[in-house]
């Protein structure tokens, strides 16, 4: 058993959400957290304790729901400011990205955000190129295999390779590693393909990701077949009409545990249907901001109860992976909120919101959840409760003081 001690102890258990002067006991799971000193006391009888030092927070390793370390090749090559000169400039320098990877550099970006506090990865796979480097990651990982396919007449092999992909990534499958599935968008895969892999997807019960109504142009394409995608579509998959409205897309999705990633243009009405579905939202505000989206309204979502999980995208839209920094632009950017509270939110956003939506027994600091649990000092003491979550997000370096998985030290 191990027993970590920190001034003060974050633990996303509504319960109980902040102990002052606590210990966390833990093998593989936590087996107790406490603030009770004659508890502390025996319990370091039978354990070394590790010293969390002077000022510091102990929290839920940080679960980043969403990004694609495929493209962490990518630094200053890319088009900013419009999804289509971005997505354009993917397509052009798609190549060059990808040749220019290599394993080393995955795992180096793993690590990286591994130092920073993200204890699980949630990465869309969309060629396999990242699955040796998923593989053998230290962090939680869940493989979204990603499904892309456009044409309705090739949909059984474009399937079948897909099916084969899946398999590669199968043979990955451990307690550390969940392998799920992805549907790229409604854009860019034809509604036979989705229904198979939301079906697949149900009888696997592994969670599904798509992305939703990222852009403007997605928005017009989707409900009348114009503006700027339509040049684009026309050139790019030899299409002149979108596959179905995003209502009908929405409606492949009874019954799937799905994260629908963006969402910065879907209407109130797409919400609400959403909410229905019991879906969760990936919220990417640096992506969204950087590739013009605009900013997706987290008031509207909390009035729907439907989660938010703050993620931070590729490196393709974003300019680092680095979990805390992407929950502190999204304390700036949405202005209009409590801050204390908005802070409290995001940090539960990306523990335990993200572990529940994930179906991971993680994100929690109680009794039975996998001990997976982060630390560091702050420069000073935070006395007031109301203010350490907005001062965590604030104040949180770069690198961790102390990072466990399953209750290994990594
Ligand atoms: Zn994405």
């Amino acid at each position: 058993m191990k027993i970590l001690l920190a001034d003060t102890i974050l633990t996303m258990d509504p319960a109980r959400p902040i102990l002052r002067g606590g210990a966390i006991a833990f093998d593989e799971n936590v087996a107790e957290v406490t603030d009770d000193q004659s508890t502390i006391a025996k319990l370091k009888e039978r354990a070394d304790a590790i010293e969390g030092g002077k000022n510091s927070v102990a929290l839920p390793g940080l679960i980043n729901a969403h990004t694609h370390l495929e493209f962490s090749k990518a630094t200053t090559e890319l088009n900013y400011g419009s999804f289509i000169a971005w997505l354009s400039s993917m397509i052009e320098k798609r190549e060059t990205l990808i040749k220019g990877l290599t394993k080393t550099h995955i795992d180096e970006v793993l690590e990286d955000t591994l130092r920073g506090g993200t204890t699980t990865i949630g990465a869309i796979s969309s060629y396999g190129f990242d699955l040796e480097s998923l593989g053998g990651a230290k962090q939680r990982v869940v493989c979204f295999n990603e499904l892309i396919g456009s044409n309705p007449d090739a949909a059984d092999q474009i399937f079948s390779a897909f099916l084969d992909k899946l398999a590669k990534s199968d043979e990955y499958r451990s307690d550390r590693f969940t392998s799920a599935l992805a549907i790229h968008s409604p854009y860019s895969v034809a509604p036979t393909l989705v229904k198979k892999a939301v079906a697949l997807s149900q009888t696997r019960q592994t969670p599904l990701s798509t992305h939703f109504l990222e852009s403007k142009s997605e928005r017009k394409w989707l409900e009348s077949g114009s503006g700027e995608f339509k040049s684009f579509f026309e050139k790019v998959f030899k299409l002149n009409a979108p596959f179905c409205n995003a209502k009908e897309f929405l409606s492949f999705f009874a019954d799937a545990r799905t994260v629908f990633v963006h969402c910065a243009n879907a209407d109130d009405e797409e919400l609400d249907a959403i909410g229905g579905l019991g879906g969760a939202i990936a919220h990417c505000p640096v992506s969204n901001r950087l590739l013009g989206c605009g900013l997706l309204s987290l008031e509207k979502l909390k009035n729907r109860e439907i989660p938010y999980l703050i993620a931070t995208d590729g490196l393709s839209s974003n300019y680092s992976l680095n979990l805390f920094g992407e929950l502190r632009s999204a304390l700036m950017m949405h202005e209009g909120l409590d801050l204390p509270l908005l802070a409290r939110d995001l940090l539960r956003s990306v523990t335990d919101s993200a572990a529940k939506v994930l179906g991971l027994n993680t994100g929690r600091l109680a009794s039975g959840y996998a001990a997976d649990i982060i630390s560091f000092r702050l420069p000073n003491e935070v006395n007031d409760d109301a203010l350490l979550p907005l001062q965590v997000i604030l104040r949180a370096p770069n690198a961790m003081d102390n990072v466990f998985i399953n209750g290994e030290r990594v």
